[in-house]
């Protein structure tokens, strides 16, 4: 997908990362609490890369002080605003009215309110409102709130539990790699289906490190372990529990390539292009075997 990517900060971070010798490791897994171990495959100077005894989550602590990398995506959305707008994830509304419909036939009508959690300068809620969605977004980024408040309304600053929504006000909810940054991913798992309309469904994407591309390609240069403030790297096994136990049914689980998307991806195998690169995404897709994970679950009536 060209376009708009928000995560733009390769640029700015790379080279600049100043190892911290002496920070304190995390011991214990911020979901059940059972001891941390250190995975020997992944074992990288600047990243702490842990396992979780009992429930298998692995857990990222960065020995590394990066620099404020938002002011690089900052950079890239001031030069082309307008473009950022109409470019940016336009393609999750689709898949929301494509998911949504299928799921209307013979159903109730659900309210078209859509939530974006996580909605960096607002491109989705643009989106959803242009085609008639009653759409709200939220991020703990006020300089991305304000800079997209200049193109849509319905941007909140701070994080969801704050905004006040009535329980069951959205059809559809939106989380777009933004679990893998929240410290207690139960709760809010637990905050989102309270806010579902019966019926009503979450669509949300993390990195998978259970991908070839993760763990065997691009391994530290993945985006799962290169965007700085990242606190997990899912895999099915340990994300799919996680939504059930929130109360939500998993209706769909698909692993896109998105290692193309994303900046990110230097070594030697980031600096194939071309046809090789494409043949070996192609393949990867076609196992389902790509490095995001995606999955889309119900509240049940
Ligand atoms: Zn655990």
């Amino acid at each position: 997908m060209d376009g708009f990517v928000p995560w733009g900060f390769r640029d700015a971070w790379a080279g600049h990362a100043v190892i911290v010798k002496d920070a304190p490791s995390l011991s214990s897994c911020r979901v059940c609490s059972a001891r941390l171990a250190r995975v020997p495959f992944l074992r990288f100077p600047d990243l702490r890369v842990t396992r979780c005894v009992r429930c298998g989550l692995v857990h990222l602590q960065r020995l590394s002080q990066p620099p404020d990398y938002f002011a690089a995506v900052l950079d890239r959305f001031r030069t082309d605003p307008g473009g950022a707008m109409e470019d940016g994830h336009h393609y999750l509304v689709e898949l929301v009215e494509h998911h949504l419909a299928l799921s209307a036939l013979g159903g109730p009508d659900l309210p078209r309110r859509l939530l974006d959690i996580g909605c960096s300068f607002g491109a989705v809620v643009y989106r959803a409102r242009q085609k008639g969605w009653d759409a709200h977004g939220v991020d703990t980024n006020e300089v991305a709130i304000r800079e997209g408040s200049r193109f849509t309304s319905g941007l909140h600053a701070g994080d969801c539990a704050a905004q006040g929504f009535p329980p069951g006000s959205f059809s559809a909810v939106v989380m777009w790699h933004v679990l893998e940054h929240i410290p207690e991913p139960e709760q809010e798992l637990a905050r989102v289906t309270k806010l579902l309309a019966p019926g009503g469904k979450l669509f949300l994407e993390v990195p998978n490190l259970a991908s070839p591309i993760a763990w065997l390609l691009y391994r530290r240069r993945w985006l799962g372990f290169e965007t700085p403030d990242h606190l997990f790297a899912f895999t099915a096994r340990t994300l799919l529990p996680l939504i059930e136990r929130a109360g939500l049914t998993v209706e769909s689980v698909s692993r896109p390539v998105i290692a193309s998307e994303f900046p990110g991806g230097g070594g030697w195998w980031g600096g194939l292009k071309g046809l090789a690169r494409r043949l070996a995404f192609g393949i990867l897709r076609r196992l389902d075997w790509g490095d995001g994970l995606r999955v889309i679950s119900r509240k049940d009536p």
